[in-house]
């Protein structure tokens, strides 16, 4: 039975610390495919920040070529923000040959036990840890790595299993991104060139005295 990715992330927009860091685990585990998935932005995040379409072509663009990342957009083809575990059960239904890798980087990690149904979670999928710069991990995540890490994901029909890796480390947040853009800095080489180019074109992320 092979295995996919699932890395889910605002991508807003996507950088090279996503991209670098799903073709190495995609890589580093064998994956037949790693399902780069854009969420809804919820409400209360940080505005401004692009439509659901511009992160989505973007992110598009940005995968544009490899064999390894597709763009998925079945979160934004619902009408609200889906949680993980619904997701995982789409995946179920979409592609029920495939084991699933959920990969979260560590930052997000630390959250984990406050996720809804985060032991279902664990019964869907294995997850796939990726430290990141300057992000330590919680407590009760800590915990349940320590109940739960592995070296390998053998294909034994087991889910639950968490793997943590150590990929080449870039310290590039969207948020900078944002802030650099709001600020009429440079982002060249903080993410493909596409994506620059889309994003200049479409002035995104400029902050209203500029653009008007
Ligand atoms: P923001 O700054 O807007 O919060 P972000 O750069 O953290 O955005 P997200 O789209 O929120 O990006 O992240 C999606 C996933 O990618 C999360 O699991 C996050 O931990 C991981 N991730 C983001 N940036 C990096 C990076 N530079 N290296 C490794 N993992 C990353």
């Amino acid at each position: 039975m092979s295995a996919i990715g699932i890395f889910g992330g605002t991508f807003d927009p996507i950088h090279h610390g996503h991209l670098r860091s799903a073709l190495e685990l995609g890589e580093l585990l064998g994956l037949s495919r790693v399902h780069m998935i854009p969420c809804h932005i919820p409400p209360h995040r940080e505005q401004p920040g692009a439509s659901a379409a511009d992160r989505l072509a973007m992110l598009r663009l940005a995968v544009e070529g490899s064999e390894l990342l597709i763009a998925d957009d079945r979160e934004l083809q619902r009408p609200e923000a889906s949680y993980t575990v619904d997701t995982l059960r789409d995946f179920a239904r979409t592609h029920p040959q495939q084991r699933r890798v959920l990969f979260i980087g560590v930052d997000a990690f630390a959250a984990f036990t406050r996720w809804h149904e985060w032991q279902t979670i664990l019964e869907m999928a294995d997850l796939a840890i990726m430290d990141r710069p300057g992000a330590v991990l919680s407590a009760p995540s800590q915990a349940l790595l320590d109940e739960r890490e592995v070296d390998v994901l053998p294909d034994d029909g087991s889910t639950g299993r968490i793997i943590r890796r150590r990929l080449t480390q870039l310290d590039i947040s969207s948020t900078v991104i944002r802030a650099t853009l709001a600020a009429g800095g440079n982002v060249r080489y903080l993410l493909p060139p596409a994506v620059r180019d889309y994003l200049q074109t479409r002035q995104l992320y400029r902050s209203a005295s500029e653009i008007h």
